[in-house]
């Protein structure tokens, strides 16, 4: 454990530990014990627009579970945006009201005690490796498919953290082959670049997210369907084999960096079983191996991932 989480003074017993998942419409907290267990969940409404209402509210919920526990616990915290180190301030938040603003502090300073905080992605890592479908691998690599895309690694019940807090952020690099792919996807070179909201082009958050994948399958058929229902459905099977393809490109890049033992992933794609399927196949025409170890399985914890992953950012 990090000596910083006692710089108050005060001691933490960590025999329960508090997690926020501080969404754009709520916030919800858990007060978890030391094998994983939940024993009490509260979900309140985001004060919308209102920052220092935003402090407040977490900081009731925080007091209410410390209540609960019976003692003072630590507590993490999960955003959807990213918590800029060296201006200590947010950034990238989907709820605007947070951002440039100085939400850690403002815990620490409200609740008087230290405060963990993390991105939503590396929450979901973090909650998957400590005690879900990681839990036996020692490297750990979180993905979310969804509105977004996002990852987390974890080595040893240990989120990786850098100077710029970018590990796991692969959903803003390039797409790995574009256009270019020998393995024959030639449905790809039909389709336009994309321009991301980054200020990049061709992410591969634009191809991986559910709108992504509904894009695709839109150019490709003509056929407006939501993200989740592409494969398997009548005339999903060129966008979900194309989606596929370029998913394994991606985890192929992965692989060959970090080499995990263990791929999870979560988000609404990540529930057609398809994937699981598919994917192992594809990674290895890829990937500088053809072993194909690498294990992809689906998340265990689903939503309640947010907050756990924030309980274990105080380790053990
Ligand atoms: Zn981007």
């Amino acid at each position: 454990m990090g000596a910083d989480l006692y710089r108050s003074g005060e001691t933490f017993e960590l025999t329960m530990r508090i997690g926020i998942d501080l969404g754009g419409t709520k916030i919800e907290g858990i007060l978890m014990d030391r094998e994983g267990n939940v024993a009490e969940v509260i979900r309140l409404a985001v004060p919308r627009e209102q920052y220092d209402q935003t402090v407040q509210t977490i900081s009731e919920l925080v007091r209410e579970l410390d209540d609960e526990a019976g003692i003072k616990c630590p507590v993490g915290i999960g955003t959807p945006g990213a918590w800029i180190s060296n201006r200590s301030v947010m950034k990238n938040c989907n709820s605007t009201w947070l951002n440039g603003r100085p939400l850690l502090d403002d815990l620490i300073k409200s609740l008087s005690r230290p405060v963990r905080i993390a991105n939503d992605a590396d929450c979901f890592a973090l909650s998957e490796a400590v005690a879900g479908a990681g839990r036996e691998s020692q490297c750990v690599f979180g993905i979310i498919l969804g509105t977004g895309v996002g990852g987390g690694w974890v080595m040893n019940g240990r989120l990786l953290v850098g100077p710029n807090r970018l590990s796991g952020e692969w959903g803003h690099t390039p797409l790995p082959y574009f256009r270019s792919d020998r393995h024959g996807t030639s449905a790809e070179a039909d389709l336009p670049d994309r321009e991301c909201y980054c200020g990049r082009v061709n992410c591969v958050e634009t191809f991986l997210s559910g709108p992504g994948l509904s894009l695709t399958h839109r150019l490709l058929t003509g056929e407006n369907r939501e993200a989740d229902t592409v494969a398997g459905s009548e005339f999903g099977e060129r966008s979900y084999a194309l989606y596929t393809s370029m998913l394994a490109r991606t985890l192929a890049q992965i692989i060959n960096v970090i080499d995990p033992d263990i791929i999870v992933c979560g988000g609404g794609i990540s529930n057609s079983n398809y994937l699981y399927r598919d994917l192992p196949v594809k990674v290895a025409e890829y990937a500088f191996t053809s072993e194909g170890t690498t294990q992809i399985v689906p998340a265990e914890h689903g939503d309640a991932s947010g907050a756990r992953g924030a309980a274990w950012l105080n380790p053990a």
